[in-house]
C-alpha cells in the first residue's frame, strides 16, 4: 500500500494548503507503514519541490511542459491517475480546493476508486477497514464513510489538518506520462485576476458582514478591519443580492464555502443557509447587537454590541497590537 498526494501549485509556488495535505498524507502513510510520493504538475522550481520533503514526502514526480502550464482539469486528472498507476498507489490525496473539487471525482473515475470528498480528519483504521469523516449536507452534518474499493481518492477540506514538519528530504524525478489528446479539448489561455486582494477560498482570515451594516456606504469599517488583519472580505446573500457588495463575496449554501482559521461575522443573523458555508472555519467570532441571534450558537467568541461601535474599536486595538509587535 502506498500514498500519492497531489501538490497543487499557484503560479509555480505551493500554498499552505499543499503542506497541509502533504502532512495529512504523511500521517496516513505512517499509520500504514509506507511512504508518500507527491505529484507536481506545471512549472514548479526545484526549491519549492524540495520543500515537500520537509513535510514528509520522500519522492516527487515532477511533470512539466508548456501544455500543462495552466490548469486543465481532464489532463491533470489523467496525469494524477497515471502517477497512481505507475506507483501502484492505493490512496490518492487531493486538497478539496476549488480545482481539487473538479479533479478528485475525475481521478476516482479513472482509477475506478471510491471517493470521499470534504474529509476533515484522519481515517479511523481498524483491522484494515478505513472510515473517513467528511462534511455532508453543505456542512450541516458529517458522514462517516467507508470506501470499499481497493483504491481510494480522498479530498481533504483546507484548514482541517495542521502542518507537521518532519525535516525529511525528497528525491525529485521527472515524470512524463501519455496524456490523451482529447483532454485538451478545453484549455485556459490566460488568467486575469479581478483583484490583488486575498481570494475568499484561500483566505486564512475572513471578515464578513450582513444586513446589520444597513447599507453599502458603511463598508469602510469592514474593509479597515480586514486590512488590519490581512483578511478577505465576505458578506451574506441579501447583501450581495442588494448590490451592496459583489456576488463573489457571497458566502453560504448558494455562495462560496470558506474554511479559514478565523471567520468574523458582523451584523449577520446566522441563518442555516449562511452557516452552511462557514461551518468548516476553525474559529468563529460573532458581533451582533441581538444576544438571541442564532449565529451565537456556533460562535467560539461572541460580542453583543452595535457593530458601528465595536468594529472601529476592534480595528484600533488590532492596529495598536500590531504596531507594538
Ligand atoms: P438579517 O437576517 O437581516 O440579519 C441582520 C443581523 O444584523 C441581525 O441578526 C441583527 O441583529 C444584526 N444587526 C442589525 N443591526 C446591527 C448593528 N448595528 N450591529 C450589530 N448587529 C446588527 N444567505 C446567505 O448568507 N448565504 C446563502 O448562501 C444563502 N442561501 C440561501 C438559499 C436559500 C434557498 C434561501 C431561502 C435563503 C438563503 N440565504 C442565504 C438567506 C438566508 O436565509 C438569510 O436570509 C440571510 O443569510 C440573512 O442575511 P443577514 O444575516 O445579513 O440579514
Amino acid at each position: 500500500m502506498s500514498v500519492l498526494v497531489y501538490a497543487e501549485n499557484t503560479g509555480g509556488l505551493f500554498k499552505k494548503s499543499v503542506y497541509e495535505v502533504v502532512s495529512y498524507a504523511k500521517a496516513i502513510a505512517d499509520n500504514l507503514n509506507t511512504t508518500v510520493t507527491a505529484i507536481s504538475i506545471g512549472n514548479v522550481e526545484q526549491p519549492a519541490l524540495a520543500s515537500l520533503g520537509n513535510y514528509g514526502v520522500s519522492r516527487v514526480l515532477n511533470v512539466s511542459g508548456d501544455q500543462l502550464k495552466q490548469f486543465v482539469n481532464q489532463a491533470y486528472a489523467s496525469v494524477i491517475a497515471a502517477a497512481a498507476n505507475h506507483l501502484g498507489a492505493d490512496i490518492v490525496i487531493i486538497s478539496n480546493s476549488f480545482s481539487g473539487k473538479g479533479l478528485a471525482p475525475r481521478v476516482a473515475a479513472k482509477l475506478e476508486a471510491g471517493l470521499a470528498d470534504g474529509v476533515v480528519e484522519l481515517p479511523n483504521i481498524d483491522n484494515g477497514k478505513m472510515t473517513w469523516k467528511k462534511a455532508a449536507f453543505s456542512g450541516k452534518a458529517f458522514a462517516i464513510t467507508e470506501l470499499l474499493s481497493a483504491k481510494k481518492v480522498i479530498a481533504l477540506t483546507p484548514n482541517s489538518f495542521e502542518l507537521r514538519e518532519t525535516g525529511g528530504h525528497a528525491e525529485i524525478e521527472s515524470f512524463q506520462p501519455d496524456i490523451p489528446g482529447g483532454d485538451f479539448a478545453s484549455v485556459v489561455r490566460d488568467i486575469v485576476r479581478a483583484t490583488d486582494k486575498v481570494t475568499l477560498p484561500d483566505a486564512e482570515i475572513v471578515v464578513s458582514a450582513g444586513r446589520g451594516l444597513k447599507g453599502p456606504e458603511n463598508w469602510g469599517i469592514i474593509e479597515e478591519l480586514a486590512d488590519a488583519l490581512g483578511a478577505a472580505t465576505a458578506c451574506s446573500k441579501p447583501v450581495s443580492d442588494a448590490g451592496w457588495r459583489p456576488h463573489a463575496e457571497h458566502v453560504g449554501q448558494t455562495g462560496i464555502a470558506v474554511s479559514p482559521n478565523l471567520y468574523i461575522a458582523i451584523g449577520i443573523s446566522g441563518a442555516i443557509q449562511h452557516l452552511a458555508g462557514v461551518s468548516a472555519s476553525k474559529t468563529i467570532v460573532v458581533i451582533n447587537k441581538d444576544p438571541e441571534a442564532p449565529f451565537f450558537k456556533v460562535a467560539d467568541y461572541g460580542i453583543v454590541g452595535d457593530a458601528f461601535d465595536v468594529v472601529p474599536k476592534l480595528t484600533a486595538a488590532i492596529k495598536a497590537y500590531k504596531g507594538s509587535e
